[in-house]
């Protein structure tokens, strides 16, 4: 896919006709420097902006050829996207926070408000959050918020998890707990997780890290890392040359 941003007459070539296949279950850092683009591509991703040439495709679906319901039905039901920002309503419960997502149900996926309650409180405790369900945000940690986030990014139980920078406003203890929080979602729940970071930490154990930079993405398991990386992969006790070469 290619994207551009237009202001007046600038036009600002962000990504220029990557080419990218994330497997489902997948755990991917995305790294690079800041004003790469890495948020661009969560954003047309997670079905967010429209505005870009070439092709997405989610399960065998073009993205760019739902109409505006089915890709706010696929936002809705099938994206969970978590901010550096919690972005949590301050007049609302946890409970209710993690709930919101069931205003935008549409049809059959609709739940009493019962069903929405109880969903919520599932999902908080998925995060570790069951003592705090009727709490306010501001009486939260930074990290308490962030669960509070990923636990109405759950809400709709979605297949893929989008996360910009999600550990970008905590400190390091906190940072990791939400780190642990993705990959347990992604070992025991089979989540696509698809992290934004400038956390090393996150990249670290990633089995997967691409990298933006230059308008192009680097995939560290396609081999595009640098050749000198590779031979420590290799087994230890070296083949006969005429063994290798008859491989
Ligand atoms: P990153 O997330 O890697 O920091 P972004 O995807 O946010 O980078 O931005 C990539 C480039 O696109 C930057 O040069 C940024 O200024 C520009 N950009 C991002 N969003 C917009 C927008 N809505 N309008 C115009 N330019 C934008
Ligand atoms: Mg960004």
């Amino acid at each position: 896919m290619e994207k551009s941003y237009r202001t007046g007459k600038l036009v600002n070539k962000v990504l220029h006709g990557v080419d990218l296949d994330i497997e489902s279950g997948e755990f991917v850092a995305i790294v690079g420097p800041s004003g790469s683009g890495k948020s661009t591509l969560l954003h047309a991703l997670g079905g967010l902006d429209r505005d870009y040439s070439g092709t997405l495709e989610v399960d065998g679906r073009d993205l760019h050829k739902l109409s505006d319901v089915e890709l706010s039905d696929y936002r809705n039901r099938e994206v969970g996207f978590v901010f550096q920002a919690f972005n949590l309503l301050q007049h609302l419960s946890c409970r209710e926070n993690v709930a919101l997502p069931a205003q935008f149900a549409r049809g059959d996926d609709i739940p009493s408000p019962e069903q929405a309650a109880e969903r919520a409180a599932e999902m908080l405790g998925r995060v570790g959050l069951e003592d705090k369900i009727d709490a306010l945000p501001n009486t939260l940690s930074g990290g308490q918020k962030q669960r509070v986030a990923i636990a109405r990014a759950l809400f709709s139980r979605p297949r893929l998890m989008l996360c910009d920078e999600p550990t970008g406003n905590l400190d390091s203890k906190m940072g990791n707990q939400i780190l642990g929080l993705f990959r347990n979602l992604n070992e025991e729940d089979g989540i696509t997780v698809l992290i934004v970071t400038h956390d090393p930490r996150i990249s670290e154990i990633a089995p997967r890290t691409i990298r933006v930079e230059d308008g192009q993405l680097f995939d560290a398991a396609k081999g595009d890392a640098p050749p000198e990386d590779e031979p420590e992969d290799e087994p230890e006790d070296e083949p006969e040359a005429s063994e290798a070469a008859a491989r």
